[in-house]
């Protein structure tokens, strides 16, 4: 190992940085974040540097450096473009033995600044030795997506409880049991989600128990898969896929979505189709709450986003009469994925002010829908389930006012490699499904905005080649 990895206090120590320019900028920003007390030594300033000189958030020596303004120093950064300048940093502080980084130039540092994942207190240092910060900057960006970004809240909350935790086990053995135990029961993924009071509260109540075996209840994430193309999952919903080990899925989750849950998790097919629920709402509800209760972690994933027709809040009721902990993650929507993907911005300046999302369901052949505020100019309506009432639903806006050659989309499979995008008018849509094989799931996009497509479509799935 060439470098030591270590992490030094900085906290008020003097730091001279070499240069004025942005680069010197960025490394000034780093040596503030650890609260150096910072010297800059420059001719001149960029704008940024000069504003924290003016805020009086560092020193500034205008001139060019010289060995005198290594005095004092604790560490060094040589951050100029002028190679002969860096140089002579780099010898007179390795001279007096001390720690010098210049910027770019890894035979003339005695220290590597790492790329860093920072989730304060955690901070996760990543060094190549100076072979490729390309590939620290890779491997760092894989990790911001694996470690969520409230897991120094985590840290902060065992440090918060430390000592209590030593007073209940002062034998080490069973503290590091007690912390195990913590960090994989639902009390960390609170702190993920944003439920802070809850899971202090939680915290404590494992700390007043009798008995010092911690509960193992198991808790459910209600999941938005996005519309269909995995790469719109969140990372959030990435992460939970891949810790639960029960998946409770429907129709409109891909096969390629459920195969990035956990290899060894049981699969549970909640399918849906419409007018054929495999598992009515309520076994649903009822599966997610009984497998909570065995300890399991269970993972209910669902197309689209869950609170956009999609039953999530139906889901959850029973999750919360229990007291079972549950969260709720958010997904890309089929009207935002699709119309993304077909090139039809959903609003825009000269087309449409408002968008409306409505369903298509159909009640005894007639649609209950509040048709004045859908005939409004500038607006752009998705139809989710519109398949069936197609015919009726265009009859309909056109009887109320909207004009028949109103522009209008139809897209199957959005966001797939299967997507197809028809377009047409109010007048011309229903026809669509009867001259075309069409494959659900489908969705409507009716207004002005449609027109965009023609010169903003970009996509270009497998299907269409
Ligand atoms: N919660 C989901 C919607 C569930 S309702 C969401 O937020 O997207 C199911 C309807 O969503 C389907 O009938 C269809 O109209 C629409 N839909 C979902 N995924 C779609 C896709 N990839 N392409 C087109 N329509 C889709």
């Amino acid at each position: 190992m060439k470098y030591l990895p270590i992490f030094l206090d900085l906290t008020v120590a003097p730091c001279l940085v070499v240069g004025g320019g942005t680069v010197a900028a960025r490394k000034v920003a780093q040596l503030r974040k650890a609260n150096a007390q910072i010297t800059v030594i420059a001719p001149k300033l960029c704008q940024e540097l000069s504003a924290l000189v003016d805020k009086k958030s560092i020193d500034y020596v205008a001139g060019h450096f010289s060995k005198t303004n290594l005095k004092n120093k604790m560490l060094v950064i040589a951050a100029t473009d002028d190679a002969a300048v860096n140089q002579q940093v780099s010898e007179l502080a390795k001279e007096r033995n001390l720690p010098v980084n210049v910027v770019d130039n890894p035979v003339l540092c005695s220290f590597i600044m790492p790329s860093i994942v920072d989730r304060d207190p955690v901070q996760i240092a990543i060094s190549t030795g100076g072979s490729s910060p390309v590939l620290a900057r890779l491997l760092r960006a894989r990790l911001e997506t694996l470690i969520p970004s409230s897991y120094g809240k985590l840290a902060e909350l065992m440090a918060k409880f430390r000592h209590k935790v030593k007073t209940k086990y002062p034998e080490m053995q069973r503290r590091r049991r007690y912390w195990e135990s913590i960090l994989q029961s639902p009390i960390a993924e609170m702190i993920y989600a944003g439920q802070g009071r809850s899971a202090l509260d939680a915290l404590e109540k494992t700390l007043i128990a009798e008995d010092d075996d911690i509960p193992q209840t198991g808790e459910v994430y209600l999941v938005g898969a996005g519309p269909g193309d995995p790469d719109l999952l969140t990372f959030r919903a990435l992460r939970l896929m891949q810790q639960a080990e029960v998946v409770l899925y429907d129709r409109l989750v891909p096969p390629a979505i459920v195969d990035l849950t956990r290899k060894d998790a049981e699969r549970i097919y909640v399918g849906k189709k419409r007018d054929q629920h495999a598992l009515p709402q309520m076994e649903i509800s009822q599966l997610l709450v009984n497998l909570a209760k065995q300890g399991k972690r269970v993972l209910r994933l669902k197309g689209g986003d869950p609170f956009i027709f999609g039953r999530g809040g139906e889901e959850i009721e029973l999750l919360s009469a229990e007291n079972i902990p549950f969260q709720v993650v958010p997904g890309i929507t089929a009207a935002a994925g699709c119309a993304c993907y077909a090139g039809i911005p959903l609003t825009h300046r000269d087309y449409a002010h408002t968008c409306v999302f409505i369903t298509g369901h159909l009640k005894d052949g007639s649609m209950d829908l509040n048709w004045d505020t859908l005939i409004q100019p500038r607006q752009t309506i998705a139809v989710y389930m519109g398949i069936v009432g197609l015919e009726v639903l265009c009859q309909e806006l056109i009887a109320r006012g909207m004009s028949a050659s109103m522009p209008a989309a139809l897209i199957q499979q959005g966001t797939t490699q299967k997507q197809k995008v028809y377009i047409g008018d109010l007048a011309s849509l229903p026809d669509i499904p009867k001259q075309h094989d069409i494959q659900p799931p489908t969705i409507i996009i009716i207004g002005e905005v449609v027109k965009l497509h023609e010169n903003l479509s970009w996509f270009e799935p497998q299907s269409n080649d």
